[in-house]
């Protein structure tokens, strides 16, 4: 375990919002139901009981889209400037404080959303604002493209990221996410080019669920991403083109198989890309409902099969470096 947690690695794909501590998550769950009466409250005082009683007791996930129901609760708990910065603070030091951080580097990723107390500009500004404590070297943000937005709400994240990237933030990359049959992706494409050609990195979830159709996962193929999320249902041509580029996958062990996405590890696709010496990084999605860590994550590459995929420590080694190498502050054409 020593092994694995000083060596060198990056955390690449990590949710601001389903990596917050559930102690934090209760501390503000009981401020929201101590406070303000029933009616002004989006979610109800039961409703983000339920949800803190499920992330309590480990939640089960009979499809991805279960996942997505969390999150209501989750946002109502983080809609105020100041529960905003608390949730950031402790996402930051879970992954980056104390002895033995969890990773060297985090690309930590958000979705800029508006609230009643904030605009979208004011939100990212919020993360923004304690992200900046760990300086560059330790702490980027990504912002999120949700599936289920529109031109308008687009036009906003793309002009504030551009906006606060020339203002010197760590703002290093977009990312398309939220629920994967949600959406058209073709809406997303002028986004996706005008943020690369403000030397932004790009990263897509993609072919998440077996229903995503071909066309679509070639659709975002074509929009030349430097990273891809999750990519578990690529057919053979993309596949073939994912090879041909060497882009780097995130892969997230756990968050696949609680979403049963993936039946288990022993047939995970990350078995095809160790096998190819294909780019990854191993990374945590969401530790806050998979209740899992980094050090956890590739502890699961160590573990002796059935249970883990049974790798060397020099294999190990080689996986964290590519992690380092794939972060959107090192990579060519994308500036920080
Ligand atoms: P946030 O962007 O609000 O900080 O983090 C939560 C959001 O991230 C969710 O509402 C969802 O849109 C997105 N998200 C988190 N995990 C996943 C995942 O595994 N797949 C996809 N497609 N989106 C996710």
């Amino acid at each position: 375990i020593i092994f694995i947690k000083t060596l060198p690695k990056a955390e690449l794909h990590a949710h601001l919002n389903g990596s917050i501590p559930i102690s934090v998550l209760q501390e503000l769950a009981r401020e929201y139901v101590a406070s303000a009466p029933l009616s002004s409250k989006s979610v109800s005082n039961d409703a983000i009981r339920a949800v803190i009683d499920d992330l309590l007791n480990g939640v089960t996930l009979d499809e991805i889209s279960d996942f997505f129901g969390l999150f209501p609760a989750i946002y109502a708990l983080t809609s105020t400037p100041s529960a905003l910065a608390r949730a950031t603070r402790a996402v930051l030091s879970l992954f980056l404080d104390g002895e033995y951080p969890q990773c060297t580097y985090l690309e930590l990723r958000t979705t800029p959303r508006e609230t009643p107390e904030m605009t979208r500009e004011q939100y990212l500004r919020v993360v923004l604002g304690e992200l900046r404590h760990y300086g560059v070297q330790r702490a980027a943000l990504i912002v999120s493209l949700d599936r289920r937005m529109g031109n308008e709400v687009l036009r906003e994240c793309l002009d504030v990221a551009k906006k606060l990237k020339a203002d010197g933030e760590p703002v290093v990359g977009v990312d398309l996410c939220g629920d994967p049959m949600a959406g058209d992706v073709e809406l997303f494409r002028e986004y996706f080019d005008e943020a690369r050609d403000a030397g932004l990195g790009v990263t897509l979830h993609i072919a998440e669920t077996k229903q995503n159709p071909t066309r679509e996962t070639l659709q975002l193929l074509s929009f030349s991403p430097d990273r891809l999320g999750h990519a578990t249902f690529l057919d053979e041509e993309a596949q073939k083109i994912v090879a041909e580029r060497n882009t780097c996958i995130e892969i997230c062990l756990s968050s696949n198989i609680l979403c049963r996405t993936v039946s288990a590890i022993g047939c995970h696709h990350i078995r095809h890309h160790l096998k190819q010496g294909h780019p990854i990084a191993i990374c945590t999605d969401d530790v806050l409902p998979f209740r899992t860590s980094l050090v956890g994550e590739y502890a699961l590459l160590m573990a002796p099969k059935p249970l883990g995929l049974g790798l060397s420590e020099a294999e190990v080694k080689a996986v964290a470096e590519m992690s380092m190498q794939s972060r959107f502050v090192s990579m060519a054409g994308v500036k920080s």
